[in-house]
């Protein structure tokens, strides 16, 4: 209950509530601490400032803040190394706080390359658990619903992480995790009878093809109220939105807490429309254009790559880190009366295909083939000769054709799909379609299915 005695809608009024003025001015106030914070208490910070020829107490408004060098995962990769070299452990060059205070380490959840860690004390913790309870509060959550966690239970931001913050709030948490596999899911499903389900869209998708066969019940009878997509695209788009929620008789969220400080939900209304950033007190999101590097403007609409800076963090804060996320922004108020500006992830800057001169993301292919079911599975593959983003036309789709598509009708259904892309996507694509469930899902390290594959090398 809030002051007026009626049921608050938000979970922290105070903060979520407040104008983008104040918003702004808190940021502001935030920023000056943690710039002095980060260069008096890390020795990579502080290097930084110093190749830029400046001091914290230069920085007096958001312009001279752009003027600090972007910071990269590469460079995140190296400067872990070159602590572990110097100091036989990774916090001595980026984290700030003192090591005794460092309480957990998590990672990212990408499936390339050396793991970039995050750090962070008791302080950061409840950080990260607050912005759990902000997002799941909003959805309707409340003390006594169950949610069961289908995610990988690693340590990745969306796994262990997560199930610590959806119980901090007090919420009833199953982290079952998808490591078990689906069979695992199911029983846990039927055994705790959870309101929420926090899982993959495919997995979503997965389980209302296969209910009927497994347990003998549609998906709809599992009594999920609240389906919260995570880990890849799909709950963004529209057409895997309309199946999940007649599937489940749900409602559908799509959510994010990549980053750390970096969190967002969408409004679980039928028509998306982006993910809420509701966290703007603990961290500044920039646009950075991906050509130029150069701060863009946040104007509703615009598209560019996401940076982002930790403000009140102890541990390991990151300022202007760039991930490779592309995203978009809308500044225009949403209908769904929340505050604050909302955005929409459109894929990893090294997730992105050029062909012929045209970026696309898979997530883009994804919806496209998605608009034909059940004419499709939905489930398909990118087929390339050699890693991306240049890709030689035509660009190579494999997907499965729908249980009831006849022999006679795949050609049409190929043309069909061909003619879309080329209208929408301005690609050309070579398709080939093959049988239902005869495509394997493989999933990455956080149970992300993965929508690309290289050719071995057959020399
Ligand atoms: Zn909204």
């Amino acid at each position: 209950m809030n002051k007026y005695g009626k049921e608050r809608k938000l979970w922290n009024e105070k903060i979520e509530a407040i104008s983008e003025e104040k918003i702004r001015a808190l940021q502001w106030k935030r920023l000056k601490k943690q710039l002095k914070y980060d260069y008096e208490n890390s020795t990579y910070y502080r290097n930084k400032f110093e190749e830029a020829g400046i001091t914290p107490r230069d920085i007096r408004s958001f312009e001279d803040f752009q003027r600090i060098p972007l910071m990269t995962k590469d460079e995140h990769r190296r400067v872990q190394q070159e602590s572990i070299e110097r100091f036989g452990h990774p916090y001595g060059l980026i984290t700030c706080a003192p090591i005794e205070k460092i309480v957990r380490i998590s990672s990212t959840s990408g499936t390339t390359g050396v793991p970039t860690l995050y750090t962070l004390t008791q302080h950061d913790v409840e950080v990260v658990n607050e912005m759990h309870a902000r997002k799941y509060w909003r959805a309707g959550l409340r003390p006594g619903h169950v949610v069961l966690q289908a995610l990988s239970l690693s340590m990745f931001t969306g796994g262990l992480p997560l199930s610590d913050g959806i119980q901090a709030m007090g919420l009833c948490c199953v982290p079952v995790g998808a490591e078990g596999g689906t069979k695992r899911i199911i029983d846990f499903l039927l055994l705790t009878r959870p309101q929420a389900l926090i899982a993959t869209p495919s997995f979503g998708d997965y389980l209302i093809e296969k209910a009927p066969s497994l347990i003998g019940k549609e998906a709809s009878e599992l009594g999920i109220q609240w389906f919260f997509c995570a880990a890849e695209p799909g709950g963004g788009i529209q057409t895997i939105r309309n199946r999940l929620r007649k599937g489940f008789r749900a409602r559908i969220f799509d959510h994010t807490g990549g980053g750390h400080a970096f969190h967002g939900i969408c409004c679980g209304d039928e028509e998306y429309r982006g993910m809420h950033f509701i966290s703007p007190d603990h961290c500044i999101l920039e646009l950075i254009d991906p050509e130029t590097k150069k701060t863009m403007e946040m104007v509703h609409g615009a598209i560019g790559e996401m940076a982002f800076t930790f403000i009140d963090w102890e541990g390991g804060p990151f300022l202007r880190y760039v991930l490779g996320d592309i995203i978009q922004i809308f500044t225009k108020p949403c209908e769904c009366g929340f505050p604050g500006i909302r955005f929409n992830i459109l894929g990893r800057g090294d997730d992105m295909l050029i062909v012929k001169g045209v970026n696309i993301y898979p997530s883009a292919i994804k919806e496209a083939i998605n608009r034909f079911h059940p004419k499709t599975t939905g489930i398909f593959k990118i087929l390339l000769d050699q890693p991306g983003p240049l890709v030689k036309p035509p660009l190579k789709l494999k997907l499965e054709y729908g249980l009831n598509v006849k022999q006679a009708e795949r050609e049409g259904l190929k043309e069909e799909i061909r003619k879309y892309m080329k209208d929408n996507l301005r690609v050309n694509p070579e398709i080939e379609l093959v049988p239902p469930d005869s495509i394997p899902i493989e999933t990455g390290a956080t149970g992300k299915v993965k929508l690309i594959e290289v050719a071995k090398d057959e020399k």
